[in-house]
């Protein structure tokens, strides 16, 4: 159990970073920005909203470059598809969530009394198909066609998760 939960955190860590150049607004500097780690942010959830994670600093001239990221981000991967696999997997998990919660729905009319509590049981599976969903997403990025998968996290557009491979620049798009 402690092996398989381990596995699990491993599968859905992602390393941040940036990798693609950028043109300082300031000085103009172009090339590779200072990556200096990264903090929590807050998505919008919707669209295709920006969100960078990673500190990232002009070499040249120091300025905090998040919004040149912010714009390279959305030209980058507004074109990007969410792959069909990754697609499918959305598709199974929100088929499952509506059996269940019909289940629970047509339990709830059809009995009474004590019975009423089953749904709640039924509801109960639903938390568990969270974790399990993000894990199969998660899984996507253990593969590339390059053969050495090492993505790298570079933000967020709206809900989905943009990652590029580190040895071959190929892009990856998650939605879970
Ligand atoms: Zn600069
Ligand atoms: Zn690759």
């Amino acid at each position: 159990m402690k092996k398989h939960l381990a596995d699990y955190r491993k599968t859905l860590e992602h390393e941040h970073g940036w990798e693609v150049e950028l043109i300082c607004s300031a000085c103009g500097y172009r090339g590779l920005p200072t990556y200096k780690g990264w903090q929590p942010g807050y998505s919008m959830s919707f669209g295709v909203t920006p969100t960078i994670f990673a500190r990232l600093e002009c070499p040249a001239c120091g300025r905090d470059l998040e919004s040149e990221a912010a714009t390279a981000l959305v030209e980058i991967f507004s074109q990007e598809k969410i792959p069909r696999v990754n697609r499918r997997i959305l598709i199974a998990f929100f088929a499952a969530m509506a059996i269940m919660v019909l289940a629970s729905i047509l339990l709830f009319v059809f009995t009474s009394g004590l019975w009423g509590l089953i749904p709640l049981l039924l509801i109960t599976p639903l938390f568990v198909l969270i974790p399990i969903l993000n894990y199969r997403v998660a899984s996507l990025r253990a593969r590339c066609d390059c053969g050495q998968p090492h993505y790298i996290f570079m933000g967020m557009l709206g809900r989905a998760y943009c990652y590029r491979c580190s040895n071959c620049g190929r892009l990856l798009k998650l939605r879970d």
